[in-house]
């Protein structure tokens, strides 16, 4: 796995491990300049209440676009990051911009939703993590209840003490906290209770076959069980079919995203969705 390679990583094996190599060498220099160069950019998806189709949510997707490899999606590049020592600069990069943007849809007297912000595994290793991002609100004097950070269960798992003690930091600074991906990681239930997090967003991967698969009805609905008698709140990701939501309506899940309820958008498109919402 990509995700596991250090810079370490031995080259000169199969003609195919050597095109990988090359290729994450050539993405781990192109990405050291992309801030500078300003090729960096959010996307922003929504987060509906299922019944209404009420906006209740957005979760901020980092863009990049390089001028000769195109646009590179973030699984091949986030890892690239978290190997290479640029993963801190380009977390620091996500969170004071997704702040200013945030900022200037307020002073436009925009009505802004919680927005959702994913946390690479060294960020949420920072101890100091909750200082920094309180930081970056105050300096665009965002209130903490417009933050969520998404992190996964293996990055709670890496050292759970850690993890609990951090979340409820950011718990108590009134920032919310997600578990991203839900039910593919190997979080027990023992530790789930000691974090304070805010919301279960159940992985894409049970909601794909959810109207034909009884073993993936029966995970979704447990996560649900699991969210209600926890008192979370619970999202079903990658919702692409209109059987699909209409299946998780009738499970009880009353928080979706995915590209039927709306594709990530850029700033721009984002604008305009928060300002004439009735129209899309
Ligand atoms: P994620 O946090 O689970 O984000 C959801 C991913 O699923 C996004 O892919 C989104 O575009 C995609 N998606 C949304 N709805 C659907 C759907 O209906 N069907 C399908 N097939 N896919 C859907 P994206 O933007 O390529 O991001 C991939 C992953 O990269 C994210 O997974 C997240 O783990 C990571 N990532 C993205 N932005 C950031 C960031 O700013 N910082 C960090 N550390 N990681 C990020
Ligand atoms: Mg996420
Ligand atoms: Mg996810
Ligand atoms: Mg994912």
């Amino acid at each position: 796995r990509a995700k596991q390679q250090g810079r370490n990583t031995y080259c000169f094996y199969t003609p195919e491990m050597q095109a990988r190599c090359l290729r994450q060498l050539t993405v781990e220099n192109a990405l050291r300049r992309a801030m500078e160069k300003q090729q960096l950019s959010l996307n922003y998806q929504v987060q509906l209440q299922a019944q209404d189709r009420q906006l209740i949510g957005l979760e901020a997707l980092l863009r990049w676009r390089h001028p000769e490899l195109g646009q590179v999606p973030p699984g091949e590049f986030i890892p690239v990051a978290e190997s290479s020592g640029l993963i801190l600069p380009l977390s620091n990069w996500v969170l004071r911009e997704v702040s200013r943007q945030l900022r200037a849809w307020l002073d436009e007297g925009l009505d802004v939703p919680r927005i959702a912000v994913n946390l690479s595994a060294a960020q949420f290793r920072q101890p100091d993590l909750p200082e920094l991002v309180l930081s970056v609100l105050e300096e665009f004097a965002i209130p903490a209840h417009y933050l969520e950070l998404e992190l996964t269960e293996s990055m709670a798992m890496e050292n759970p003490d850690l993890a609990a003690q951090t979340i409820q930091r950011l718990h108590q600074a009134g920032i919310g906290v997600a578990i991203d991906d839900f039910g593919t990681g190997y979080s027990s239930m023992s530790q789930l209770k000691h974090f304070r997090i805010s919301t279960l967003k159940i992985d894409r991967s049970f909601v794909n076959d959810l109207v034909s698969s009884s073993d993936d009805q029966a995970v979704v609905g447990t996560i649900l069980n699991l969210a209600r008698s926890l008192d979370l709140r619970c999202v079903a990701e990658g919702v692409e079919t209109r059987e699909q939501l209409d299946y998780l309506c009738e499970l009880g899940c009353d928080r979706v995203q995915g590209f039927y309820l709306g594709r990530p958008m850029n700033a721009e498109q984002t604008r305009r969705f928060l300002a004439h919402p009735a129209t899309h």
